[in-house]
C-alpha cells in the first residue's frame, strides 16, 4: 500500500480494531497519546478517530465543526504508530489522520485558524506561516559572502527563517566554518503546515518550485537544521513527486561525521547536565534517534540524562499537525508536561534540533516559570565554541 493522495485509503480505516493500545506508552503505564490525555474522549484517541473518519468518508456521519475538532486535535506525533499491534496497518495511521483533514478541507470544514496557514503561504507576498514579509535571503548570501552555484544549499525553513534566527545564524556560521560549499535560495515554505492541515492543493507547485530554485544553484543535497522541514522535504514530497533527485540531511548529521572524523574540537568543556527532546517528527517518523545523542555525548563535560519516556516512547512536544496555531493553550500545557520530565532528571537544560519543538517548550518554559534552559543542540556547540580542522 501506498499512502499517497490518491490510494484508496478509505477501504483500509476500517480495519481499526478498536483495541486502545495506539493511546498508551509502551509498557501501558501512561497515556502517550497528547490528543487522548488531553481530551479523555474515545474520539480523540487513534481508535475513535478511525472509526470518526469512516463514518464520515463513508457518509454515515455528516461533516460539523464538532467532527473537524476531533479530527483537527492532533499533533500527529505518530505515538499511535509506535503502539498499534497491527503491523500493516500502523504506519498509515497519521497518513489517514491527514488525509481526513484533506477531506475536511474539500468540505469546506478546515478550522478558521488553520486556513490562515494556507493563506498565508500562498500569498506571493510571504510565502511562509508566519504572515512576515518573503525573505528572498539575499541579504544573507551578500552577509555571509556565499555562491550563486554550490553542491549544497541550506534550506533555513520558515521558523529559523522568521522566529528562531540564533538557530539559522548558528547553522550558517557551522557550514562556513566546516568549509561547506553551500548556498541559500529564495526558499518558499516547505509545506510541512500545509501537508499536516490537509490543504495540500498548490503544494505541488511548491515543491516544484523549491526544487527549481535548489537545482538552478547546481546543488544535488540539502541541507536543514530543521526536523519538521527534514522530513517533509524528504519523505512528504515524495508523496507528491515521484523522484526529488537530490538528498536530504540535518546539520547534525554533518556534526557526527565531523566529529567520527576528528575534524571537530570543542575549545572548552561544558560542564553541564543535559536532556534530549526527540522531535515526533524526526523520531517516530524517521527514526533518527542515535545522532544526535552522540553528539551530545561527544560534547567534553556534559552528562546527557534521558527522560522517562525517550526515543519512540517521547512524550510530544504538542505543537506539531497545526495544534500551535489551532488550539495554543493545550500546546504549552503539553510542553509544561514535557518540561517537567525534562526537570525530573535532574537536567538544567533540555535540547533538541528542531526550531518548532523549541518555540513551544520556550512557550511554556516562560508561561509556567519552569526556569528550565531551553535551547538547540547547534546553538549549545556554537556557544561553547570549537574549531574545525581541515
Ligand atoms: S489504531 Fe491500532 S491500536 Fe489503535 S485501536 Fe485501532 S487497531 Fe487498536
Ligand atoms: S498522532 Fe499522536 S496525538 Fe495523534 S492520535 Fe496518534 S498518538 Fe494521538
Amino acid at each position: 500500500m501506498n499512502a499517497s493522495h490518491e490510494l484508496d485509503w478509505k477501504d483500509i480505516v476500517h480495519r481499526c480494531f478498536r483495541c486502545g493500545y495506539c493511546k498508551f506508552t509502551e509498557d501501558f503505564l501512561d497515556f502517550n497519546c497528547p490528543s487522548y490525555k488531553n481530551f479523555r474522549y474515545e474520539t480523540y484517541s487513534t481508535g475513535g478517530r478511525m472509526w470518526l473518519i469512516y463514518g464520515l468518508i463513508s457518509g454515515e456521519i455528516e461533516w460539523s465543526e464538532g467532527a473537524a475538532n476531533a479530527i483537527y486535535a492532533c499533533p500527529t506525533c505518530g505515538n499511535c504508530i509506535e503502539n498499534c499491534r497491527f503491523d500493516k496497518f500502523k504506519d498509515f495511521l497519521v497518513d489517514f489522520i491527514e488525509l481526513a483533514r484533506v477531506e475536511a478541507s474539500k468540505a469546506g470544514f478546515t478550522p478558521k485558524k488553520q486556513v490562515n496557514l494556507l493563506k498565508r503561504i500562498e500569498n506571493p507576498e510571504m510565502n511562509n506561516p508566519y504572515g512576515e514579509l518573503n525573505s528572498d535571503n539575499e541579504n544573507l548570501k551578500k552577509k555571509y559572502d556565499l555562491p550563486d552555484q554550490a553542491e549544497w544549499v541550506y534550506f533555513i525553513g520558515c521558523t529559523s527563517n522568521y522566529r528562531q534566527k540564533e538557530l539559522r545564524d548558528a547553522t550558517i556560521k557551522f557550514l562556513k566554518k566546516a568549509k561547506i560549499d553551500f548556498t541559500l535560495i529564495d526558499e518558499h515554505c516547505c509545506c510541512s503546515p500545509i501537508i499536516r492541515t490537509g490543504q495540500v492543493d498548490p503544494v505541488k507547485n511548491f515543491i516544484n518550485y523549491n526544487l527549481l530554485k535548489i537545482k538552478n544553484t547546481g546543488a544535488s543535497k540539502i541541507i536543514t537544521s530543521c526536523a519538521g522541514c527534514y522530513k517533509t522535504i524528504k519523505k512528504d514530497w515524495l508523496k507528491f513527486q515521484e523522484v526529488l533527485g537530490i538528498e536530504v540531511f540535518h546539520t547534525v548529521e554533518l556534526i557526527k561525521d565531523l566529529m567520527d572524523n576528528k575534524k571537530l574540537k570543542f575549545n572548552s568543556e561544558y560542564k553541564k547536565k543535559i536532556t534530549y527532546h526527540d522531535p515526533c517528527h524526526l523520531g517516530r517518523h524517521m527514526k533518527f534517534y542515535d545522532v544526535p545523542r552522540e553528539v551530545i555525548k561527544n560534547i567534553p563535560g556534559v552528562e546527557l540524562v534521558e527522560m522517562k519516556r525517550n526515543r519512540e516512547n517521547a512524550w510530544c512536544c504538542g505543537a506539531g499537525g497545526g495544534v500551535k496555531i489551532g488550539y495554543p493553550e493545550w500546546a504549552i500545557e503539553t510542553s509544561r508536561e514535557r518540561l517537567e520530565e525534562a526537570k525530573s532528571t535532574g537536567a538544567s537544560i533540555i535540547t533538541s534540533i528542531c526550531p518548532f519543538c523549541r518555540t513551544n517548550l520556550t512557550d511554556a518554559n516562560e508561561h509556567y516559570d519552569m526556569n528550565l534552559q531551553v535551547i538547540d543542540l547547534l546553538e549549545i556547540i556554537n556557544n561553547i565554541g570549537y574549531t574545525i580542522i581541515n
